[in-house]
């Protein structure tokens, strides 16, 4: 009896330590093509990318300033998230799309911080440039695998 008593406290223990698994991550429907084209691009070169499981949400809307593209944001306890201006998505193609979503997870996901060097024509050579004139960037079918070669080296 006695033993079954501390099986029954050492069951109950276990079960109360399980990290909680109803947490619900948020993903806006237009972002999730995104964020799988980066989990693909990530273990291609040995990173492992889930927004499920690493908590990084994504959301479609309204940015305090115009000029903001994305942001994101982070925070210890609930999950990371990563904001995408509606105007700018509404107004925007494929690759200008992608452009900001990589840029916000290199981010979220890689911690990575801004970085404006330039190659020696003045072309951006990070998808991380802060977007602020310190560079030309122009991301698109030439030049993607380079950038996101450039993303994935820490
Ligand atoms: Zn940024």
């Amino acid at each position: 009896m006695k033993h079954l008593f501390y099986l029954l406290i050492l069951g109950m223990t276990v079960v109360s330590c399980l990290p909680e698994e109803t947490e619900a991550i948020n993903l806006n429907e237009e972002l999730i093509p995104h964020f799988e084209a980066f989990s693909e691009e990530a273990e291609k070169r040995g990173y492992s990318f889930d927004w499920k499981e690493d908590r990084v949400e994504g959301f479609i809307g309204d940015l305090s300033d115009e000029k903001i593209l994305g942001q994101c944001i982070h925070d210890n306890l609930d999950p990371n998230s990563v904001i995408i201006s509606e105007t700018f998505w509404n107004n925007s193609g494929f690759y200008d799309k992608e452009f900001i979503v990589f840029h916000e997870l290199g981010h979220c996901f890689l911690n990575r911080n801004h970085n404006d060097d330039t190659d020696e024509t003045g072309m951006c050579t990070s998808i991380m440039n802060s977007g602020s004139q310190a560079c030309r960037a122009n991301y698109g079918a030439d030049n993607r695998d380079e950038y996101l070669d450039e993303l994935f080296t820490l």
